[in-house]
């Protein structure tokens, strides 16, 4: 081989070591915290374990879709952080240095701080993968940071602000007075300088300012009030984080790690469709009447996927499959017994006899129940309720079947007459559910539902604080959805104090 072909093979080389070297050598760094608030620039390096990998995620990616869920549903900016701030509370706290013993850090706001910024990382990792998800994930975590920020102490704000030593620079006193007169007439609202303060930067990072004329521009550097920070950080962050999201989107995949990529599947299939566990606990609704008879009264707490069964049952006396399944897990989700179950199916599927009862659905309901068949470990609990992704993102219903989720796979005229006759008629609720529709959110319009069907119910529990806000988040799923209604239709009926929804 000639001399160039080795230098040119050598340059390859080198040049391919080094995009490997990009993104494959972490450098260890310890973080210590020193700010509450963070712009998530160094990766995490040391070691978590696997459970806390996915929980941190789990809990962070709850909030992010409550933010979203409310921006979905035109919640004001203080309605928003009304809601979110319990949430944040319960599943992502992060403390201020001065909530520490003597302004010290200690192990509690580390432990706060570092669970912040693995779950930032973790998550960035599951959706940096399609730029819908990039979009989404840096417009979420940019409210999340701007909630933060808006509620962080004065000081400690400053202090972080200064640490991300931001190209700005403050305009002094002489200079301010020097260019009054232009800087005054720039700066809509301002009528005398001692109303306001200023900082210099390029005149490139505040592109907007330029082009509505509300800046004073001089040799290429804009005179941007204070009052404009808060946007300006906030660009900031986005700015940095897509770019970020961009760089991870072209670093190699983890789809080999059988470990983490289940993991990174499922949260991002979750921030498509969020996902509402359900544990057996749900269930209980102390002193409800539940049992066979009181399906067709309780049918009214319904979502409209169980209505829409519900009804095509009675209509038809019959259900198929698919069908039959959805609704049987969803009535053992609310805490029908096995035997009113078994009650309820034979007298609703009136044109058979109890012989083909008897051998072709019955043992069905018995597995669902667990009662029968299963592995080991079903058997006994039988299978959990689906939630709304499942519904929402499997088997689409055929022609004469009524599973699904009308939300999703009904067209919009049906939709629309199914809410009508359910009693949902007032235009606005019939106009946003028709928005949501279009913009694939079916969960939020179902949201958007429920809570028109008890907005005076929900007023109440919240202006009497019998409930709290975490205990009114966004239904992701249809036992939710039920029990949720239940509740808050037979407030003060129900035996005992432990009526309140289980998170
Ligand atoms: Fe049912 Fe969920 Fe669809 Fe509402 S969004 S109708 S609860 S599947």
């Amino acid at each position: 081989m000639i001399k160039s072909d080795i230098q040119r093979l050598d340059a390859k080389r080198r040049h391919v070591n080094e995009r490997k070297k990009q993104f494959a050598v972490a450098v260890y760094k310890q973080q210590d915290y020193p700010h509450r608030l963070n712009f998530y620039e160094l990766p995490p390096t040391s070691e978590i374990s696997l459970e806390d990998f996915e929980q941190w995620a789990i809990h962070r990616l709850r909030i992010l879709a409550e933010i979203e869920a409310c921006s979905f549903r035109n919640k004001t900016p203080q309605e928003t952080a009304a809601h979110i701030e319990p949430l944040l509370k319960k599943y992502l706290p992060l403390s201020a240095n001065s909530a520490a013993a003597g302004g010290v850090i200690d192990q509690r706001l580390r432990d706060e701080r570092e669970k912040d910024h693995y779950s930032h990382f973790i998550l960035r990792l599951a959706f940096s993968g399609t730029e819908d998800l990039r979009r989404r994930f840096a417009r979420v975590e940019t409210m999340l940071f701007k909630l933060r920020y808006q509620t962080d102490d004065g000081r400690e704000r400053r202090a972080f602000v200064e640490s991300l030593n931001f190209d700005w620079e403050m305009v002094t006193g002489d200079e301010k007075r020097q260019l009054g007169e232009q800087l005054l007439a720039a700066t809509p609202g301002v009528k005398k300088l001692d109303e306001e303060n200023w900082f210099r930067v390029d005149w490139t990072l505040v592109p907007e300012l330029v082009e509505y004329r509300t800046v004073f521009l001089r040799r290429g550097q804009a005179y941007v009030p204070m009052r404009e920070q808060t946007s300006m950080i906030m660009t900031e962050f986005t700015n940095r984080l897509e770019k970020a999201l961009e760089l991870t989107s072209r670093a190699p995949r983890l789809d080999e790690d059988d470990r983490l990529s289940p993991i990174l599947n499922h949260l991002t299939k979750n921030f498509a469709t969020p996902d509402g566990a359900y544990n057996d606990s749900d269930a209980a609704l102390p002193g409800a009447p539940i049992n066979a008879s009181n399906i067709d009264s309780l049918s009214q707490h319904f979502p409209l996927c169980m209505k829409n069964l519900h009804s095509t049952l009675r209509q038809n006396s019959h259900l198929k499959h698919f069908g039959r399944l959805q609704y049987t897990f969803f009535l053992k989700g609310i805490g029908l017994s096995l035997e009113d179950c078994l009650i309820f199916w034979r007298h609703s599927f009136k044109l058979i006899t109890d012989d083909t009862f008897n051998k072709e659905y019955k043992y069905n309901i018995r597995h669902a129940y667990g009662d029968v068949g299963g592995d080991a470990n079903r058997r006994g609990r039988g299978y959990s309720p689906y939630s709304c992704q499942k519904i929402l993102t499997e088997h689409p219903p055929g022609p004469g079947e009524a599973h699904g989720c009308p939300y999703r796979h009904f067209s919009i005229d049906n939709l629309t007459s199914m809410l009508q006759a359910t009693g949902v008629n007032e235009r606005d609720v019939l106009k946003g559910v028709k928005e949501d529709v279009e913009k694939k959110r079916y969960h939020i319009a179902c949201n958007r539902v429920f809570e028109w069907t008890h907005k005076g119910e929900i007023k109440k529990v919240k202006d009497d604080g019998t409930w709290e806000a975490a205990e009114l988040d966004t239904i992701v799923h249809p036992n939710a959805y039920f029990k949720r209604s239940y509740l808050l239709r037979n407030l003060g009926k129900m035996a005992g104090d432990n009526v309140r929804t289980k998170e």
